[in-house]
């Protein structure tokens, strides 16, 4: 019986500009719409859920690295529209670069930026920032940073990797961006798709496609995947309908090596709720993103993921 295989070799190689201008115009053009319109939206739950979870993965890794650090500097790569702003404030960074390859994005992050430090309360110090346009599997963020001594704390990298995953050189300079900036002791975290969940739910189904009402993927073959480049579409609601890679979680780990980092933790994003469901100020904060009365503890609540989606994160050594 035919079982699914990591590690065919590629059908292309990396064609020069590959996908990235696709990627950069498809979250260009994406609307930013109001709090109420996205609140009315069927995926709203999704991305509470998701927000919810980028919430605690970052408030813990900063726990974690304010016991060490007063001042805590980080790089958001692919930040977006700046959608983990708050969270870096909430957490009392020092300094944040931001980075993507959207300019019309990262023109609103900084505004988004621009606005909270504005409307802040005069004794709050907010941490600096720096916006930089750049498709960081091509370009070395190094040569774009204003302070060239600069090392970061944190690598924040949410929902951005598996763009990368196109060609080995692509992943591998994602990485370095990534990681050769970080202290040691510093950690690199990330949400990417999980390509084992990806994969049996595309084996399990009689098409090439498979997802639900809010959800859809759709690969272009079943029964081959290679470890680049291995396309698919990823359509959310009609959001977000753009060509992503599978991430072969084990190659990114031995990949990391070449950049002293080792892994320090992966879970599903369904552990990770399961887990983190437990504390009670987690689910209190879930309750307040979703607007819900209820959460039960054991983790069998309204789990907004059937989202095949794990977390990671890792430590330079
Ligand atoms: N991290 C943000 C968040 O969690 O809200 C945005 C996530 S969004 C799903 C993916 C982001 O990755 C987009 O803003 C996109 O422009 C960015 N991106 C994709 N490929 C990239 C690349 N090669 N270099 C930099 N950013 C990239």
């Amino acid at each position: 019986e035919d079982s699914p295989e990591f590690g065919s070799p590629p059908k292309k190689q990396d064609t020069g500009e590959g996908h990235s201008l696709k990627v950069a115009s498809h979250y260009n053009t994406l609307q930013e719409c109001g709090l109420a319109e996205r609140s009315r939206s069927r995926i709203v739950h999704l991305r509470n859920f998701n927000n919810w979870t980028k919430s605690i993965l970052i408030g813990e890794i900063l726990d974690k690295v304010r016991r060490e650090r007063r001042d805590v500097a980080v790089l958001d790569l692919g930040c977006g529209k700046g959608g983990d702003l708050l969270k870096w404030r909430k957490g009392r960074i020092s300094k944040l670069v931001c980075a993507d390859i959207a300019d019309v994005s990262v023109e609103q992050c900084r505004q988004r930026y621009d606005d909270m430090r504005r409307r802040s309360h005069p004794n709050e110090r907010i941490f600096s920032a720096e916006f930089i346009t750049a498709d960081c599997s091509r370009e070395l963020l190094s040569d774009k940073l204003s302070d060239a001594e600069l090392k970061f704390d944190i690598c924040s990298c949410q929902f951005v990797y598996h763009y990368s995953f196109e060609s080995h050189s692509q992943a591998d300079t994602m990485l370095r961006n990534a990681c050769e900036r970080l202290r040691p002791g510093g950690f690199f975290i990330g949400t990417t798709p999980d390509s084992y969940e990806l994969v049996k739910r595309l084996e399990a189904s009689d098409s090439n496609s498979f997802g639900n009402e809010v959800y859809r993927v759709t690969f272009r073959k079943k029964g081959e995947y290679p470890l680049f480049g291995c396309q698919y579409e990823f359509n959310l609601e009609g959001v977000v309908d753009v060509p992503e890679f599978l991430v072969y979680f084990p190659l990114l780990v031995e990949m990391a090596k070449k950049y002293n980092m080792r892994l320090v933790f992966k879970k599903t994003f369904r552990e990770f709720f399961q887990d983190k469901i437990k504390d009670e100020q987690n689910r209190i904060l879930l309750q307040r993103m979703q607007g819900l009365e209820q959460y039960p503890a054991d983790g069998r609540g309204r789990l907004a993921s059937d989202n095949p989606v794990e977390y990671h994160h890792a430590e330079r050594i």
